[in-house]
């Protein structure tokens, strides 16, 4: 019944926009089980956790049950998969529930990951094991964590069935928060259309959704573009920040709304160096550490190309206004990455030329990027060793460091204070990738708990906390670290 649903959802996006999904229904899971529950996501959503974990709860979750007020779709969008373009992606494996207002009146998406065939599936089996989707909640939670725009995991539960991989795994569903899951890919698969007036509905409801200030420009698409320019802009300047590789940004995996999705075959540096490449399929390093603004710079034109038709009449003369923000790309990003450096160096006075250089010495240097941060605030106060610890030549670190602590004592802020606002920017733990997987492969062995303490550890990330000192070092074998894309 309705009213006993632990779940209300609202169909917006189903309303808006007939012609970018398919009615579809998740596959049977014949013993689902939940594995974790993000209990504090949960009350945000203004959810009660009790009655999710309660067997309609744990239906909802894995797909079985439908919850009151929806109607489960299947997303159509197309994308540039490394460069080359795919007509038709969509949900091969997801589904969007619906959206919900959370207690700050925002609204969400509640989508699943996992749950079955759908029109879009091509040769996929629809399906996701349980290692992929607990990487996802773990990695989302952190970047949360971290003060970075994500989209989260609100549960994993397993469905009960054997999936086919290397080796026969758990499946299991993965369901996911998100402001939206508009993406560039949507744009381009509505563009690709040839029908305007759903082209013009999607550019609507993006504004409306995401961008509100944007329907009061004089070219409400390009004011669009420019948000949405902005918004990728500052959220890859964060990545950067934190030493994270998404490793798959294709089209169809950056959204409207400035959140980061699909942790596939994501990781985290160790030691700092800009060409890492984690993935096993991005061979030509398109998506290395270093690469990544020049990546989503390339999708946001791809975006721009799709919006030309609603930012002029004539797409041939809206090409100058779009191309001027897209490069603006360039420039906002060097500023947010700039301002990012800073505040992780403690100085508040504008030192460009100081931290630029910084970046380079660890380029040669190439320092566990996490521990050489956080170790910079002991620095600060007087106590170098764990930086130069982490260094060959300690004579180059030192002097850059001599002429840093001159920069911190010039500034009217205290140092010890400059310390203090370091340490709440620069984490003592991010999910490091031997973690990651020795955490995945007890869950998978049966052992969840080594998951759960890996997440309540990435949950607060800049507290040193002690018997955690493991969870703060980096792999000392992380030479050759491979990633796969989620499966
Ligand atoms: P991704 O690399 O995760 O961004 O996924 C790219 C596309 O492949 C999306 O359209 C997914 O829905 C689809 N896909 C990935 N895995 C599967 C699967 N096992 N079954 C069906 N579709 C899938
Ligand atoms: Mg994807
Ligand atoms: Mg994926």
């Amino acid at each position: 019944t309705v009213a006993a649903s632990p779940v209300h959802l609202d169909d917006w996006f189903v309303r808006d926009l007939g012609g970018l999904y398919q009615p579809w229904q998740a596959a049977p899971a014949p013993s689902p089980e939940l594995v974790a529950l993000n209990g504090e996501l949960a009350e945000e959503l203004g959810l009660d956790a009790d009655a999710l974990r309660a067997p309609e709860g744990v239906a909802i979750l894995a797909g079985t049950a439908v919850p009151a007020g929806a109607t489960p779709v299947a997303m159509a969008y197309a994308g540039h998969q490394f460069g080359n373009y795919s007509p038709r992606l969509g949900d091969g494996r997801a589904l969007l529930l619906g959206e919900i207002t959370d207690t700050a009146g925002r609204r969400r998406d509640l989508h699943l990951k996992g749950s079955g065939r759908t029109p879009f599936a091509r040769g996929g089996d629809g399906l996701a094991t349980l290692g992929p989707m607990l990487r996802e909640y773990v990695v989302a939670e952190a970047m949360h964590a971290l003060g970075i725009p994500t989209t989260r995991a609100l549960a994993v539960t397993t469905t009960g069935e054997r999936v086919m991989r290397e080796r026969p795994l758990p499946g299991a569903v993965l369901a996911r928060v998100a402001s939206s899951h508009l993406r560039v890919g949507t744009f381009q698969y509505a563009a690709a259309t040839g029908d305007a007036d759903l082209l013009r509905r999607l550019t609507e409801h993006a504004i409306a959704r995401h961008h509100p200030d944007a329907a009061h420009a004089e070219r409400p698409a390009l004011a669009l573009l420019e948000a949405v320019v902005e918004a990728q802009a500052a959220l890859v300047a964060r990545w950067m920040d934190v030493g994270f590789v998404h490793g798959v940004m294709n089209t169809d995996n950056m959204t409207i709304s400035g959140e980061t999705i699909d942790y596939g075959p994501c990781a985290f540096l160790d030691a700092y160096d800009p060409a890492t490449v984690y993935s096993s399929i991005d061979h030509g390093g398109r998506y290395a550490f270093g690469r990544q603004p020049q990546a989503a710079q390339w999708n946001l034109a791809r975006f721009a190309e799709s919006l030309l038709t609603q930012i002029e009449d004539d797409p041939e003369a809206a090409i100058p206004a779009a191309t001027d923000v897209v490069s603006s790309f360039a420039e906002r990003f060097t500023r947010h990455r700039s301002a990012g450096l800073h505040a992780k160096l403690g100085l508040v006075d504008e030192q460009r030329e100081l931290a630029e250089e910084l970046v380079t010495l660890m380029a040669e240097q190439k320092p566990d990027h996490t521990r050489f941060f956080r170790g910079l605030s002991s620095a600060a106060r007087g106590d170098a060793s764990p930086v130069l610890d982490l260094v060959v030549d300690r004579d180059a670190l030192d002097a850059w460091l001599t002429r840093w602590r001159a920069a911190l004592e010039a500034q009217e802020r205290p140092v010890g204070e400059s310390a203090d606002t370091m340490d709440r920017v620069n984490p003592v733990y991010i999910p490091r990738n031997h973690h990651v997987e020795a955490a995945l492969d007890a869950a998978v062995a049966g052992d969840h708990a080594p998951f759960h303490r890996l997440v309540d550890v990435v949950s607060r990330p800049f507290e040193e906390r002690p018997g955690l000192e493991d969870y703060a070092k980096g792999d000392p074998s992380a030479t050759g670290y491979v990633t796969y894309c989620g499966t």
